[in-house]
């Protein structure tokens, strides 16, 4: 995909005017999400500047600040710039590290490369959130008046900071740090958070974020035009003390599905319209009910009862006003608060398999998407694993490995609200991982295929990893059986180990023996055995890839079934399967095969 126009899918821009950088940055396009090619000209790089979300160049660091020196205007609508040097080796957050996205697309980029990520930000590196990004992944809006460079110096020297919050997520403060600025609650403060519907008082330097809490119920004549319902709109949120950024959106009635001036307002600032039916509206009680209304249209209100609808509400935060302007129509406006924020963000879930627990086997597609994660969300085991690889700044969730469904339900619902959710699982998320659980709740709640954007990415399996701990055990046909009769009755376990073993499978045992549960696998080695030679190599091993890591070579009659626990895979050789010092053995094939002139190359073709 190469783009030199305007678009309006601010894409992340990859800049390469020499070969070697152009090979690398073809190299990683399909890798990020909304990434082109920048075809252009270095000479145009004023389109690819204002058009992008970001920019990364695969030039050098001087090159690339010579290039868009004239260009930097602003932090705050500057595109993000990441430099790449032409040997993948360093991504550096050049500029917009903050909201431009930079640090975050460089973090992605290093992971993906295996590059190292060069990243300046002083907050970064006490693992404090920055205050001018931290709204971002709720959907919040930015106050206009907000003092982001003041404040952020007060939050970096460590000095308190107030903080005001009447709305929104409070999921931002669960990934604080320990020791951290941030004071909840009445303090003499260096600067002031401030998140909220409202506008704040003066006083201390301010930051402000407006969670999109305020839904306007909206009712007017027929032709009222958008100048009139934006100055009412103002109007009402002003006496109200009310920020417009906070706006989530506009309710009003079915019938106002073409009127103009609403379309026109609603675009404007980029504000979603819901409409309810007049049966719907009549549905919710109102403080203020016109007979004159119901009348006409079947509703003694639309502003109040669609705000309340809209906000999800009892309760009017201002009651309808009605404005009228002389021969230019009039309109009403009520406006409601929603306990949840609207989002305009899509959301994502990403299910990611992170292996067996070194950090080297994890993918690099695995790394780059918990980089760019706003929520981390797995079992407390496996998180601890990922540790080093978590920005400290990300909201991360560990609960015990009890908690699948309830984690799979958090993961979903935080995605439904814009986030973009990782969901960790060791090894392969889709192999007795928590992909499958995820995905059938997704579906059960009528997912609609687009939102949130779904991903799954693949990890090392335990029995992968088991299996290059001893040689080549799985180089013929093989299977996995888990022995888990929690979730699979233990007949339709003890039918598939005698299928696999009657035909000569080579066997990996996942979830082998639990504490509660040690008989399973005495079963399982009788079933085998009935098929298979006392004489077959067998390999216990044990947190494969982790620290305590434990390899233990016996036989199928011998092993002894106390080393088996819930961190082992255990493998069993098939019929030619052979030990030769530490290592097992699976010939490619079976010594008749190799007569067969067909099987030769097939055998080559998928080495
Ligand atoms: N999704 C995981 C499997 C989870 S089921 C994967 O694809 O690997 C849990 C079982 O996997 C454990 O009981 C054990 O049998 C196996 N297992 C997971 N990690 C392992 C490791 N590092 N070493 C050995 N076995 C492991």
């Amino acid at each position: 995909m190469t783009d030199s126009t305007l678009t309006t899918t601010k894409p992340i821009y990859l800049i390469a005017p020499t070969p070697t950088g152009l090979t690398l940055a073809e190299q990683l396009l399909p890798a990020i999400d909304g990434a082109a090619l920048w075809s252009g000209a270095t000479s145009e790089l004023a389109v690819a500047w204002h058009a992008g979300k970001q920019l990364v160049f695969f030039l050098t660091v001087g090159a690339t600040v010579r290039l868009i020196a004239p260009l930097l205007d602003h932090k705050a609508s500057d595109p993000g710039v990441v430099v790449v040097d032409e040997g993948g080796t360093f991504a550096i957050s050049l500029s917009g590290g903050h909201r431009g996205g930079a640090d975050v697309l460089t973090e992605q980029i290093a992971a993906l490369l295996g590059a190292t990520a060069v990243i300046t930000s002083a907050s970064r590196h006490k693992r404090l959130p920055s205050v001018d990004l931290l709204g971002k992944p709720y959907g919040w809006v930015p106050g206009a008046d907000s003092e982001w460079n003041r404040v952020a110096a007060v939050v970096v020297r460590g000095l308190p900071v107030q903080v005001v919050q009447t709305s929104g997520q409070t999921l931002w403060r669960s990934a604080l740090p320990a020791e951290h600025p941030f004071v909840f609650g009445e303090t003499d403060a260096e600067a002031r958070l401030w998140i909220s519907e409202r506008l704040p008082s003066t006083g201390v330097p301010t930051v402000c974020w407006h969670p999109r809490v305020l839904w306007l119920g909206v009712g007017c004549e027929r032709g009222t035009p958008a100048q009139v319902l934006e100055q009412a709109v103002r109007s009402v949120l002003t006496n109200n003390g009310l920020a417009i950024e906070a706006v989530a959106g506009i309710a009003t009635v079915t019938l106002k599905h073409d009127e103009a001036g609403l379309l026109a307002l609603a675009q404007k600032f980029d504000w979603p319209l819901r409409f309810f039916e007049p049966v719907t509206l009549a549905g919710q009680p109102v403080p203020h009910p016109s007979t004159t209304v119901e009348h006409c249209i079947g509703t003694p209100s639309v502003a109040e009862a669609a705000a309340m609808l809209a906000g999800d509400t009892s309760s009017l935060l201002a009651a309808k006003q009605i404005f009228r302007v002389q021969g230019a129509g009039a309109c009403t406006v009520a406006v409601a608060v929603a306990e949840v924020e609207y989002n305009s963000n899509p959301g994502a879930l990403v299910l990611v398999g992170t292996g067996p627990g070194a950090l080297d086997q994890i993918t690099p597609a695995a790394r780059a998407a918990i980089a760019r994660a706003d929520v981390v969300i797995g079992y407390a085991l496996y998180i601890d694993l990922l540790r080093p690889l978590l920005s400290g700044t990300q909201v991360v969730e560990a609960s015990p490995i009890t908690q699948e469904v309830a984690r799979a339900e958090r993961a979903i619902a935080l995605s439904y609200r814009g986030l973009q959710v990782v969901v960790v699982s060791s090894g392969d998320s889709g192999i007795y991982g928590m992909a499958g659980l995820v995905l059938e709740r997704l579906a059960a709640r009528g997912w609609d295929g687009d939102c949130p954007a779904l991903t799954v990415l693949p990890g090392i399996t335990a029995l992968q990893a088991a299996a290059a701990r001893v040689g080549a055990p799985l180089m013929h046909d093989f299977c996995a059986i888990s022995l888990s009769d929690l979730l699979t009755p233990w007949p339709l376990i003890e039918r598939r180990l005698a299928a696999a073993a009657q035909a000569d499978f080579v066997v990996a045992l996942y979830n082998p023996r639990s504490l509660r549960r040690t008989a399973q696998i005495e079963q399982a080695r009788c079933i085998l055995l009935t098929h298979r030679d006392a004489a077959t190599p067998v390999a216990l091993v044990r947190s494969a890839y982790r620290p305590d890591e434990c390899v233990t070579l016996s036989t199928l009659a011998e092993f002894a079934s106390e080393q088996v626990d819930m961190l082992t895979t255990v493998l069993i050789g098939n019929s030619s399967t052979f030990r030769h010092g530490p290592l097992l053995i699976t010939p490619r094939g079976y010594p008749t095969a190799i007569q067969d002139v067909e099987d030769i190359p097939d055998g080559v073709a998928n080495q």
